[in-house]
């Protein structure tokens, strides 16, 4: 069972769809409306994760294609589709994510888009952003990096230099969005981060209920980002040709620097490193501290971590991350796994890995099926990655430490903080914490067996 059984299918699969990271993406901006272009069936599987991970009330349109559309093309639909959208949430920009279905009809979005604003003059005003994601074509993790590049191909047109820097936000929670934008106020930079979820997905309560939200990243701010100085993008493994970094470095020769999510010491650091290169200043007080605090928690926890036996499973970039933090703990990786086709992430671990005592496996392009069996085999003691490892956990044991999108069975997803010195600390408590427990819940039952065998 090198990885799976059969060539294409997927039994527990260990990522979503296309259009599921579009919708994030498409989420993060001001007053924008999705409209997914396919059957009814798509938009209510990704409202209902989305709902289900954030918390948070999600309204995806859908151009609901039917047996006759699927013969006959889907256009009206979509046009009708559109109009109602715009009449009952009058968005500023619709984000038009295309399905398995309108892909394999071979749906023409731009041909539709440019019709339906010669056919209704009203709105022509409004940003139309389409994407082609089917389902089949990739992950979440491709969708959500090449929607933030349509979006840039789309509005980032102003190359009037400016002062202020690019930040492309890997798939973060609101709260972990928050602190990285807290972290660039204690800089004092001035920057644009795209998408920027921290408020759309996790807004305070209020008593007026607004249809769209007008937090997110603002649309004059994505025109602007073509004349920024610098660009910053959070995630090592996404391909060239999706990468919105560097998409702006291409096109508008905007310089482009790459760090891993920042989770994790190193990780954090590299973010710091060229946040202290680029503005000159050193490290704020107050992340000296956090970094302190950080440094006292690890050596406090050492001596459990090392008795961990990881495997990891996500998103290609979070799985990264999630790698140096055990890593970095003496907690060792016996496997690392991704839904996702990422040949990369071998090559950038393979030095890393090298130096731990036991071997590694990585497998991308995986499922949960595939994962539990090395689990078993490899005798992982904990599991890092989203809820969707708990069926390995009700059926074999182990406990699993949750990260990453969609965690459905625990409250909070939106509010928890991975990120920076202080996030990453919390998040390695509850890794250290879980390794205690599960070492307890055994302790008197495996010293039997060891010191007491059977006569
Ligand atoms: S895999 Fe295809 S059919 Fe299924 S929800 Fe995603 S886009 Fe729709």
């Amino acid at each position: 069972m090198k990885n799976r059984n059969f060539v294409n299918l997927n039994v527990n699969p260990c990522k979503c769809c296309m259009p599921m990271g579009a919708s994030i993406a498409f989420k993060g901006i001001e007053s924008t409306m999705v409209l997914l272009h396919g059957s009814q069936g798509c938009s209510t599987y990704i409202r209902r994760h989305m709902a289900g991970h954030y918390n948070e009330p999600i309204d995806i349109a859908s151009s609901s294609l039917n047996e006759k559309e699927t013969i006959h093309g889907g256009a009206e639909n979509l046009k009708k589709g559109l109009k109602n959208t715009l009449r009952l949430y009058n968005p500023k920009m619709i984000g038009i994510s295309t399905t398995c279905l309108a892909e394999t009809i071979g749906e023409d979005l731009q041909r539709i888009i440019t019709e339906f604003k010669e056919e209704e003059p009203l709105y022509r005003d409004r940003v139309f952003v389409p994407v082609s994601t089917p389902g089949y074509g990739g992950t979440n993790y491709e969708g959500f990096y090449f929607t933030l590049r349509k979006i840039l191909e789309t509005i980032a047109v102003d190359t009037t230099p400016t002062d202020s820097i690019n930040i492309i936000a890997g798939n973060l929670t609101p709260a972990d969005i928050r602190k990285i934008k807290e972290i660039l106020n204690l800089f004092d930079i001035r920057y644009t981060i795209l998408p920027d979820v921290s408020k759309t997905l996790d807004a305070p309560f209020t008593t007026d209920y607004q249809k769209l939200s007008s937090e997110g990243t603002k649309i004059k701010d994505i025109e602007k980002m073509a004349g920024a100085s610098i660009t910053i993008e959070m995630g090592m493994l996404i391909s060239e040709d999706l990468s919105p970094g560097k998409y702006l470095e291409e096109t508008y020769g905007i310089p482009l620097y790459r760090c891993p999510l920042p989770i994790g010491l190193k990780n954090t650091d590299d973010f710091i490193e060229i946040l202290e290169k680029i503005t000159g200043k050193e490290m704020p007080e107050k992340l000296k501290e956090d970094r302190g605090r950080m440094l006292d928690g690890m050596i406090d926890s050492h001596k459990h971590n090392a008795e961990g036996r990881a495997a990891i499973f996500g998103e290609p970039d979070t799985v990264y991350a999630v790698t140096k933090l055990c890593l970095e703990n003496g907690i060792q990786p016996l496997l690392i796994s991704t839904g996702t086709k990422a040949t990369k992430l071998k090559r950038l671990l393979e030095l890393d890995l090298k130096k731990q005592d036991e071997g590694c496996m990585i497998l991308d392009d995986t499922d949960l099926e595939t994962i539990r069996h090395y689990v078993k085999e490899l005798g992982a003691n904990i599991l890092i990655g989203t809820s969707e490892g708990k069926f390995i956990t009700e059926r074999d044991g182990v406990p699993l430490v949750r990260i990453g999108f969609p965690i459905h069975d625990r409250v909070g997803a939106q509010r928890r903080t991975y990120t920076a010195y202080e996030g990453s600390m919390q998040f390695l408590d509850e890794i250290t914490n879980t390794l205690i427990e599960e070492k307890y819940s055994h302790y008197r039952e495996n010293m039997y067996e060891k010191y007491y065998q059977k006569g």
